[in-house]
C-alpha cells in the first residue's frame, strides 16, 4: 500500500461503493475533513455538502459538541449487550426521545440503520397480530415508496430496477397511488376499497415527503384523514421518519404537522447529527402490550449485536442537545424561507417541469420528455454541480436541495445558483 497515491486511486483497488455501477463510474472523490457544510478533498477542492451526505448531516460536519460527547463515551463505556443490560446513554436517549414524539409513543427498542428500523416496526406490527390469534397480514404501502433495501423494506418499497433482481422473494403488499394535490381522491378511494376486507395489518407511509421517489409531496391534511380511516379500520399505522425526522420538513418532525398519532415511527440518518449508524422503531403502549406474556415465545425475537451502541447513543444525545437549541428552529426557518423565496422566482422559469418545497427540502423538476431515475441528464447535472463545488445528487431529472442547517446565506446562494446554472445547461 502506497500512502503517496490519491485515495480514490487506493479505493478502486479495494472498495465496492454503493448503488454504484463499479465500471463506468468515475474514481470516488477523496474528502480528507468536513467542517460545517464544506467537505474538503485531498486535492484541495471544496464541496458543498447540499445533500447533507445521504440526509444524514444536521448540524455541520464535525460538529465540536458531538465529537467531545463521543470522545467522553468512548474512554467510559463503548458498548455492551443490549439484552439483559442497559446503560446511561440508551436509557437518557429513550427518554429525551419520547417527550419530543407524539405522546402515544412509549417505547423505543434500537437498531443500526433505516432499514433495519423499518424491518423491525414491519415484524412487530405483524407479530402484533400474531400473538393475538387475529389473522392480519397484508401490508399497505405507498407507490414510489422508498423503505430500505433489506428484504422486509424493499418488500414495501415500490418495485423497481432496484428491487427487480429479487422480485420472487418480496411478499405481497397492496399500493396507494401518493395523495399529491388534487389527486387525494384516487388515494382515500383506493383505500377504502382495500379497507372492505379485513386482512390489512399495516400501512407504512413516508410522511409528507417520499424521498427517494423523487421529493413528491403530499399534505398533512389528507394524511390525518388517511391513518383515522386506517385507524377506524384497526390497521396500525407506521410512519417512517428515517428522512424526515428532525428537522426537514420545517418542523421537528413530520408528526408535529399531523393531529393523528402513528402507531409505530422509525428513525435514523439525522437520529446521530450524521455522526454514527443508529437506527430506532418506537411504539405504542398497545404495541408493547401485545408481546407481553408468561409465554417466552411471545417476545419479540430481534435483535442485533450493536443495538443501543453507547457511542451512537451519546452521539444522539448530543446531537439532541443542538436540536432543542432556540438556534435550530431559527435555523430551520431561515432556510425554508430562503428556498420558498428562490422557489417563487424559479419555478416559472423556462424548462422548469415544477419546484416542491417542503420546510428545508427543495426539489426542482428539470422539464424532460420522460421524468426517470436513470435519465441521461442526472450525470450531466451531477459532475455540472461539482465542478461548481456543490454536492448534489440528482434523482435522474430532478434535482433536490437538503441542506445541514448551519448552510450559510451565502452558500445557499451558491447553491441556487448552480441550479440556475443547471437549467441553462438543460435548455
Ligand atoms: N426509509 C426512508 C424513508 C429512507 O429515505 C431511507 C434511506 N434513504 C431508509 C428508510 C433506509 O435507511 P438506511 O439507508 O439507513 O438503511
Amino acid at each position: 500500500m502506497s500512502q503517496t497515491k490519491y485515495l480514490s486511486e487506493r479505493d478502486l483497488a479495494v472498495n465496492w461503493h454503493p448503488y454504484t455501477q463499479m465500471q463506468t463510474a468515475p474514481p470516488p472523490i477523496g474528502i480528507v475533513r468536513g467542517e460545517g457544510a464544506i467537505l474538503y478533498s485531498e486535492d484541495g477542492k471544496e464541496y458543498i455538502d447540499a445533500v447533507s451526505s445521504w440526509w444524514v448531516n444536521l448540524h455541520g460536519h464535525a460538529h465540536p459538541h458531538i465529537a467531545q460527547r463521543v470522545a467522553q463515551q468512548l474512554q467510559t463505556l463503548e458498548h455492551v449487550i443490549f439484552a439483559g443490560f442497559t446503560h446511561e446513554p440508551a436509557v437518557e436517549l429513550s427518554e429525551r426521545l419520547l417527550c419530543l414524539l407524539p405522546q402515544n409513543q412509549k417505547k423505543v427498542f434500537y437498531t443500526d440503520n433505516g432499514s433495519t428500523a423499518v424491518e423491525v416496526a414491519l415484524k412487530m406490527a405483524l407479530q402484533f397480530w400474531y400473538n393475538q390469534g387475529i389473522p392480519k397480514t397484508k401490508i399497505i404501502a405507498f407507490e414510489g415508496s422508498y423503505h430500505g433495501d433489506t428484504f422486509g423494506a424493499m418488500a414495501v418499497s415500490e418495485r423497481s430496477v432496484f428491487t427487480q433482481p429479487f422480485q420472487q422473494y418480496l411478499f405481497d403488499v397492496a399500493f396507494l397511488p401518493v395523495p399529491v394535490p388534487g389527486r387525494e381522491m384516487e388515494t382515500l378511494d383506493a383505500l377504502t376499497a382495500l379497507l372492505t376486507q379485513s386482512d390489512s395489518a399495516a400501512f407504512i407511509y413516508e410522511p409528507l415527503v417520499l424521498g427517494t421517489a423523487g421529493m413528491v409531496m403530499y399534505a398533512p391534511e389528507i394524511l390525518d384523514q388517511i391513518i383515522s380511516l386506517c385507524h377506524q379500520h384497526q390497521v396500525l399505522c407506521i410512519q417512517d421518519e428515517v428522512m424526515t425526522g428532525f428537522g426537514r420538513t420545517g418542523k421537528r418532525f413530520a408528526a408535529d404537522y399531523l393531529t393523528q398519532q402513528p402507531d409505530l415511527m422509525c428513525f435514523s440518518k439525522g437520529i446521530t447529527g450524521g455522526t454514527m449508524a443508529l437506527g430506532v422503531t418506537t411504539v405504542s403502549q398497545q404495541i408493547f402490550n401485545a408481546f407481553l406474556s408468561e409465554d417466552k415465545t411471545r417476545a419479540l425475537f430481534h435483535g442485533h449485536s450493536y443495538t443501543a451502541n453507547p457511542v451512537a447513543c451519546a452521539a444522539a444525545l448530543a446531537s439532541l442537545d443542538l436540536v432543542e437549541n432556540l438556534e435550530f428552529q431559527k435555523n430551520l426557518d431561515r432556510i425554508s424561507t430562503s428556498h420558498a423565496n428562490f422557489k417563487t422566482e424559479f419555478e416559472h422559469q423556462p424548462g422548469i417541469k415544477e419546484c416542491r418545497q417542503t420546510g428545508t427540502i427543495l426539489a426542482v423538476e428539470f422539464a424532460v420528455e420522460q421524468t426517470s431515475y436513470f435519465h441521461s441528464l442526472r450525470d450531466k447535472l451531477y459532475n455540472f454541480a461539482l465542478e461548481n463545488g456543490v454536492l448534489l445528487r440528482p434523482l435522474g431529472n430532478i434535482v433536490y436541495v437538503l441542506p445541514p442547517y448551519c448552510i450559510t446565506e451565502n452558500q445557499l446562494e451558491k447553491v441556487y445558483s448552480t441550479l440556475e446554472g443547471m437549467r441553462k445547461l438543460v435548455q
